[in-house]
């Protein structure tokens, strides 16, 4: 997502990637709250104004197993409810994306070949060093090692990151204190236990049936080693313990173990250094926050990278990278502690959950917990005090705009009804100036960035302001009411100089 982010702008990107083909071992399983609008607002996803089609339970976990696969990326309204920590019933505001990772990997990867990226499969990054004005790289590959040169270095490789370590930044948090399997396996008897999810006095098993999957979590500190194989006996005697019985499982197709690590970079920027995803925290998994944050972090960073990469900003604008992405990282490591710590067993628990299910029985309530899980709460502190405006720093929600006179580029030839979306405006990667006011104006304050800010003239029923600077990842850099001169400087501070100055 990074190197597509970064090559939208004409920036070339070199991929190393040491798996000479996409993985296919599950992991995700599907992607959910502001990262299904991320990927809306780059055309990635298939069908958002069609009408939902929801796989059965039983066609999701033969997607998991890799025997069937969905075409697109198309949102899926879950016909049940989101949880949080195994219990409490969460609102989303949209639907979820119930794909496995690998299809999300595909389509970026064909994304990457569209743009130009250049992806080199089975190349592994060994070490580096910064020399002044860039970074070598030596790196493993099919013919042998070789050295590469490049003007910066993003570190998009994953928790146990080759790139965070050697930089020596810090990677401080919290421990697992569980162990669980994930796994799509076969056992003796159908009937050892009753399909659904179950709190036990132990732990959690949850077991589906059709191709049964099977979800376990045990309070046993982390698994002793992460590494090691893991073997039909010791996901067997998990679900025994669980369980009660003595169900013998007879054939594991896919099995993951995992745990709950909660950990996050010092900083995401070293110099020409960059961590992204889940080189930069780690996370437990529940109600996943991995790609979410991944996703986020490239759709925050790419256009900063190339903006600077192409001489067009300063590179201290990457250091708004960590002050916005750190924070969100670090909200998330607590949302998931806590929801840990809400999914121990024992009657203490039990009472906390009791009263917890009954605050969240009020909408509100229940929409505010919503919106942290869901990262839709995000309002980055945009560090110029003078820039804010009521709506600075929010995320801009997918306002529907119908031409108006003054709309030069014809950029809205609207569908249908004649309105076009701004996540389809925004699917070139270039930011936005929404004139919703018809004020001539602002158009030629914004002449001079003309080369790499659009300036759309437009109608909006629900607008939320008379003008909005719009960056490209969709959050607002300015906004009216706000003196005219603040606006050239917006531009500036996150858009660079003009190129020709009027
Ligand atoms: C069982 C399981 C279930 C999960 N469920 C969910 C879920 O439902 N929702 C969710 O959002 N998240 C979920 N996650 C987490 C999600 O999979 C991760 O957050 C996500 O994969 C992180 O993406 P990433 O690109 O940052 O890192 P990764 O996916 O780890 O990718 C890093 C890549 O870097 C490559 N690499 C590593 N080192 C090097 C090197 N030195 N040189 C070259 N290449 C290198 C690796 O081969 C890998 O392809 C789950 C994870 C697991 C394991």
């Amino acid at each position: 997502m990074l190197a597509c982010e970064v090559a939208l702008h004409g920036v070339p990107v070199v991929v190393l990637e040491r798996l000479p083909e996409i993985e296919t071992h599950p992991k995700a399983e599907g992607i959910t709250g502001r990262a299904i609008d991320i990927l809306d607002r780059r055309g990635l996803m298939a069908g958002v104004d069609g009408p939902p089609s929801q796989p059965t339970a039983e066609q999701r976990t033969r997607i998991a197993m890799g025997e069937r696969r969905p075409d697109s990326l198309q949102p899926k309204a879950f016909p049940g409810a989101r949880h949080f920590a195994t219990m409490f019933v969460l609102r989303p505001e949209s639907p979820d994306l119930l794909v496995p990772q690998q299809l999300l990997e595909r389509d970026l990867a064909r994304r990457a070949a569209d743009l130009g990226v250049e992806v080199r499969r089975g190349h592994t990054l060994t070490g580096f060093t910064q020399n002044g004005d860039g970074v070598r790289l030596d790196v493993d590959g099919p013919d042998g090692q070789y050295r590469l040169q490049a003007d910066w270095l993003a570190g998009c490789d994953g928790g146990r990151s080759t790139v965070r370590k050697l930089a020596g930044i810090a990677f401080p948090g919290t421990d697992g204190i569980t162990t669980g399997y994930r796994a799509f396996a076969e056992i003796d008897d159908p009937d050892f236990h009753l399909p659904g999810w179950f709190r036990k006095d132990n732990g959690l098993l949850v077991y589906e049936e059709g191709p049964p999957r099977f979800i376990t979590l045990e309070f046993i500190g982390p698994p002793a080693s992460r590494d090691a194989p893991i073997t039909l006996t010791e996901f067997q005697e998990a679900l025994r313990r669980l369980s009660g019985t003595d169900v013998t499982v007879t054939k594991v197709h896919k099995i993951n173990r995992f745990t709950d690590n909660e950990r996050q970079a010092e900083t995401y920027r070293q110099g020409r250094v960059l961590l992204v995803g889940d080189a930069a925290h780690v996370q437990s998994q529940w109600s996943g926050p991995g790609l979410r944050l991944g996703l986020g972090d490239a759709l925050n960073l790419g256009w900063k990278l190339a903006a600077v990469a192409r001489g067009q900003c300063h590179e201290d604008l990457l250091d708004t990278y960590t002050s916005e992405r750190h924070p969100v990282g670090a909200q998330t490591l607590e949302v998931q502690r806590a929801s840990i710590a809400l999914m121990r067993p024992g009657p203490h628990v039990d009472a906390l959950r009791r009263l917890f299910t009954h605050l969240l029985l009020d909408v509100d309530t229940n929409r505010r917990l919503t919106a942290v899980v869901d990262d839709l709460h995000i309002r980055y502190d945009m560090d110029d005090p003078s820039l804010t405006g009521p709506l600075v720093g929010l995320y801009c929600p997918d306002l529907r705009l119908k031409a108006a006179n003054g709309d030069a580029k014809g950029a809205l030839n609207g569908g249908a009804d004649g309105t076009v979306r701004l996540a389809e405006l925004q699917r070139t990667g270039r930011p936005l100036l929404l004139d919703l006011g018809a004020d001539p104006r602002l158009r030629a304050l914004a002449e001079p960035w003309s080369d790499r800010v659009d300036v759309v003239t437009a109608e909006c029923a629900e607008a939320p302001a008379d003008a909005l600077l719009i960056r490209p990842d969709g959050f607002v850099a300015w906004s009216t009411p706000a003196d005219e001169a603040s606006l050239p400087r917006a531009l500036t501070r996150w858009f660079g100089h003009p190129a020709r100055v009027t």
